[in-house]
């Protein structure tokens, strides 16, 4: 599933097309995907984009008279700007022509699997209310000492509080992972019992494995594609996510996996201290 990292090499790569450039013409091919109006002026025809917006893992694409699409990439999810002459992928379910200073462009959003979707508001204040008032700070611009004072008031395991997007929007179980061993905390700690310097540490963790990834293009796990269809070189580069068994990278020992808050976790049980740890 596309985390932050991955969305926000969708946000990048779609607004270098798109900003600035006039939706000649916009239509839902399948009605049931777009969320509310699915006219093609909902779908911002005859509108010029003004910018594309990420917060978290959700993008909105805001033209310059307010109208807003709220665009989620689910599991499978996927926009994507053809190159000419490309025929139109396979699970479309809604597609743009732009007028780009470089002629037209067709972008299209696939979705094999339909996790995904797109939302049509009439202002990007209302899909903000409607859409993103619910997730808490985006991971990559958070401040330490705000990330510290959310994880100080939750007793959950470490794990389970990063993977809250009400806590913090844009960290899924990939960099969640890779930012505890980057932090050398514990999946399974609890949160609350962080000190003050190891919850600011987990927080510049977390952006330096996301600044990292975006850098890379993201990680591509199975589906996913940047929006001309190549995969995030990341994955590659991934310390314990997909490497259960195998040697930790900083002191060789065997990574540990489990299950920790419902979902499949892999550590270093020496490099990652718990609160318990006889190395703390
Ligand atoms: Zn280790």
């Amino acid at each position: 599933m596309p985390e932050l990292p991955e969305v926000e090499t969708v946000r990048r790569m779609i607004a270098g097309v798109v900003v600035g450039a006039r939706v000649a013409s916009a239509r839902a091919i399948r009605r049931a995907y777009v969320i509310g109006s699915a006219t093609p002026r909902a779908l911002l025809a005859d509108g010029v984009i003004e910018s594309v917006r990420r917060h978290g893992k959700q993008l909105a694409i805001v033209a310059d008279d307010g109208r807003s699409l709220g665009v989620h990439l689910g599991m499978t999810g996927g926009l994507r700007v053809l190159a000419p002459g490309e025929p139109t992928p396979g699970h479309t379910h809604v597609e743009w022509d732009v007028e780009t200073d470089s002629g037209h462009r067709r972008v299209v959003m696939a979705d094999a699997r339909r996790f995904g979707g797109v939302w049509t508001f009439a202002s990007f204040e209302e899909l903000r209310r409607r859409r993103w008032a619910t997730l808490g700070p985006d991971a990559l611009s958070i401040p330490d000492d705000e990330f510290a004072d959310r994880l100080g008031r939750t007793r959950r395991a470490v794990k389970a509080a990063l993977l809250d997007q009400r806590l913090l929007a844009g960290v899924g179980n990939i960099y969640a992972d890779e930012s505890l061993h980057a932090a050398g905390v514990h999946p399974g700690h609890p949160s609350a019992r962080l000190s003050r310097a190891r919850a600011r540490r987990l927080g510049r963790a977390i952006r330096w494995t996301l600044d990292r990834a975006i850098a890379a293009g993201g990680s591509t796990v199975r589906d996913y594609r940047d929006p001309t269809g190549v995969e995030g070189a990341f994955a590659a580069a991934h310390a314990v996510y997909g490497r259960a068994g195998a040697p930790c990278l900083r002191c060789g020992r065997r990574l540990r996996s489990g299950v920790i808050s419902g979902r499949t976790t892999v550590w270093c049980g020496s490099c990652q201290r718990g609160p318990d740890s006889r190395r703390a």
